[in-house]
């Protein structure tokens, strides 16, 4: 058995022991109800025997005292004890939710020689009414030549099972595009086609066919090159993160319906839209797909969570030549976990405490600074540091809709990066 599967099946085990506990703290203690009747018959048979009524009297409320006193500590003691029993269990639970988390992390360790597989995240092309989202298309040719410059190669989607479970001893680069706008297929397609650059390509099915957007004709053309992949990227493409579990999954069951109809299969990537979900929809979406990409910045390696890999978004504001140059060069920051895995943010969990924990072997921990967006604006993060992990201390709630949080090093193998992002409601 696997110590992921016994970890779980201990944590349900404890949880339904827990549930027992609590059931039986609410009992009435030594049943009043049930010794009261008795000692009512008892006394009226003795208080026929007896000539004096008034002792009798006395000698019930006194019984009726002690039966009340004793049934009171007998069920305070119980009580206290049961508690107490309920707080081990609790804390057990805990500690078990805790090794939970780390189970997966077992079979982990740090890499020395691991460059990393840098995935770029792009939407429109030459729209560029949409700063935000667009980059102009001698920009990404200009990309496209810098990647090749620097002797990057691009990952085909096929083979990313193969390549993120190896240590990259060579950097690559995977394309991403979002949303599938028509000014993809219009003016990024051709130069991609041309030069066989393969990409995934996210489509929500909603929008296919929808004016600006591509259509299915379109979508199947471009799938059946053997460099194209076409990822789920939901169907509303709505806040899903805000969603109740069962629209959620609602959402997510018609894109999937919709692409076996279409493509004839459901794909095994999946972005999230705005890059925004909960724990319970990334556990979902780790049962129906093999990747999930987020939209936090920083470079995938081997010891990254498959359901929560990060892209830099790339457009108009960050797609500037200078940037792109350094920001395709960085190397991933490796870490063990980072805890709270939960990164749909409450009000009462904001702003969260972070932990960052790295492995044993890995140097330069105290090198890493971190920024982060608190209180709406981005300034250095107070971190402790703890032999093996960072401890990120937070001295304002994150503001809606966004919580980020990036770090960087620089050591002898160039600048490292990793970033984190949480969703508030
Ligand atoms: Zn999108």
């Amino acid at each position: 058995m696997k110590p992921t599967k016994i970890v779980l099946l201990a944590k349900d085990m404890a949880l339904a022991i827990d549930k027992e506990i609590l059931r039986l703290v609410n009992f009435p203690g030594p049943k009043l109800t049930k010794i009261l009747p008795i000692s009512l018959i008892f006394n009226f048979f003795l208080s026929k025997k007896s000539k004096s009524s008034s002792i009798n009297l006395s000698k019930f409320s006194l019984l009726f005292i002690n039966l009340l006193v004793y049934d009171r500590l007998l069920s305070m003691i119980t009580k206290t004890i049961l508690s107490l029993a309920a707080s081990i269990i609790k804390f057990i639970i805990f500690y078990l939710f805790f090794l939970n988390a780390y189970a997966d992390t077992v079979n982990k360790k740090y890499e020395p020689y691991e460059k990393g597989i840098l995935a770029l995240m792009y939407h429109r092309f030459e729209e560029n009414k949409y700063p935000s989202t667009n980059i102009k298309i001698d920009v990404f040719q200009k990309h496209l030549d810098i990647i090749r410059e620097n002797n990057f190669s691009f990952l085909n989607p096929k083979n990313f099972e193969l390549e993120f479970n190896k240590v990259s001893e060579e950097k690559k680069i995977l394309l991403t595009i979002d949303d599938a706008f028509s000014s993809f297929y219009l003016n990024a397609w051709p130069i991609l086609k041309k030069d066989k650059i393969p990409f995934i390509l996210f489509v929500s099915t909603e929008s296919v066919g929808k004016n600006g957007y591509m259509s299915w004709d379109e979508i199947i053309e471009i799938s059946k090159e053997d460099f194209v992949f076409i990822g789920n990227h939901s169907h509303t493409h709505d806040y899903l993160v805000k969603y109740k579990f069962e629209k959620f999954e609602k959402d997510i069951l018609k894109s999937m319906k919709i692409f076996e109809k279409n493509l004839g299969y459901n794909s095994k990537f999946f972005s999230y839209p705005f890059g925004e979900y909960s724990l319970e929809q990334k556990k979902y979406i780790s049962k129906n797909f093999d990747y999930a990409f987020g939209q936090h910045s920083g470079v995938i390696d081997l010891n990254k969570d498959k359901y929560e890999l990060p892209r830099f978004p790339i457009n108009e504001k960050y797609g500037d030549l200078e940037r792109f140059k350094f920001l395709i060069n960085l190397l991933p920051i490796q870490f063990k976990i980072i805890i709270p895995e939960e990164k749909f943010l409450l009000e009462e969990n904001n702003p969260p405490y972070l932990i960052i924990e790295f492995f044993d072997d890995q140097p330069n921990i105290n090198k890493i600074n971190c920024f982060s967006n608190e209180g709406g604006e981005w300034k250095d993060s107070k971190l402790n540091y703890k032999k093996n992990r960072i401890e990120v201390i937070f001295n304002e709630k994150f503001l809606p809709r966004r919580g980020r949080i990036n770090c960087s090093m620089q050591d002898k193998d160039g600048w490292k990066w990793f970033g984190t992002q949480f969703t508030l409601n």
